[in-house]
């Protein structure tokens, strides 16, 4: 079996997947904050995690994955900003406490190794990607069941792509893509609680209704990158996407408003294209129990 572990900016998860590619144990809490605590509770949901099914004796691989810089040769994190992790020898923590090493890797790519586990019976795709739209927007694309690295790891950080919006991101450029399409364009476009948007939206407020037009068009613009880079389905996930029907379909209509227009946009077909994960559906710790010799050794298929 394979035991994957996911250190979140909020929640740290550890999971059990059976020969089958199955959960067959889930256990999550509250993460732990700064570097000894971030690493006490991933040890910690992984040990109950594994007793669930047994013991670490019923464990062949191991996986782990967090924000942040992670080095899948060295083991290493870095810059966890939420977790308010510098520098966490992650690999060699874990292995320290279980006994047994790791492979690791950064939260977004590990998440677009489980979306493809995850969606690949129902939408058979040789190239995945992942779009995550969390607090910032980031993707990360899986080729044949392996996860895409490029220059530095950087293959399918298209949330730092400018795009003309002319508003100063903080990475230092200006109108990047993230600056319309995350929790922080939200933040800014609507000051009110975020829970109210899409009621207000629904009920016909104007500004509601801009607003999700503006972080739908982003976050179409996002699929279109990733299609003409060589995705053939994207799976969008994280807080702000997930379970938001009225999203998706503003996704819909943006698309199939631009694409009325260009021949080029209707044979990319991207409204077919789009997965929208729906809540409760563990993709990075699935994806970090799948790390180790990646997804062709669970008979799930390349
Ligand atoms: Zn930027």
């Amino acid at each position: 079996m394979r035991l994957g572990i996911d250190i979140g900016g909020t929640k740290t998860a550890a999971l059990v997947l059976d020969a089958a590619g199955e959960v067959v144990a889930h256990v999550a809490a509250p993460s732990g904050h700064g570097t000894a605590q971030t690493l006490s509770t991933a040890v910690d949901v992984a040990d109950r995690a594994a007793a669930e099914v047994g013991g670490w004796g019923e464990i062949d691989h191991v996986g782990a994955c967090m924000p942040g810089l992670v080095d899948p040769e060295t083991g290493w994190a870095r810059h966890a900003v939420n977790l308010s992790v510098q520098s966490l020898d992650l690999a060699g923590g874990i292995e320290a406490a279980t006994g047994r090493r790791p492979h690791v890797d950064n939260d977004v790519k590990a998440a677009a190794l489980g979306a493809h586990h995850a969606v690949r019976p129902h939408v058979p795709a040789g190239t995945t990607a992942y779009l995550n739209v969390g607090t910032g927007l980031a993707a990360a694309f899986v080729h044949r069941g392996r996860v895409v690295r490029g220059a530095g790891g950087a293959a399918g950080e298209i949330g730092h792509i400018p795009v003309g919006t002319g508003i100063p991101c903080s990475c230092g450029q200006e109108g990047c893509l993230e600056t319309i399409a995350s929790g922080t364009a939200l933040l800014r476009l609507w000051p009110r609680p975020a829970g109210e948007l899409f009621p207000a939206a629904s009920a016909g407020d104007e500004h509601a209704g801009d607003v999700v037009a503006t972080l739908a068009h982003g976050i179409a613009l996002a699929v279109q990158v990733l299609v003409v880079t060589g995705a053939e389905v994207v799976v969008i996930g994280g807080g702000l996407a997930r379970d938001r029907h009225e999203l998706e379909e503003a996704i819909g209509a943006d698309i199939s408003r631009r694409a009325a227009v260009s021949p080029f946009l209707r044979r990319l077909d991207l409204v077919s294209r789009v997965v929208v994960l729906e809540g409760g559906v563990p993709v990075a710790a699935i994806g970090a129990a799948l790390l180790p010799g990646q997804i062709e050794q669970v008979g799930v298929g390349v």
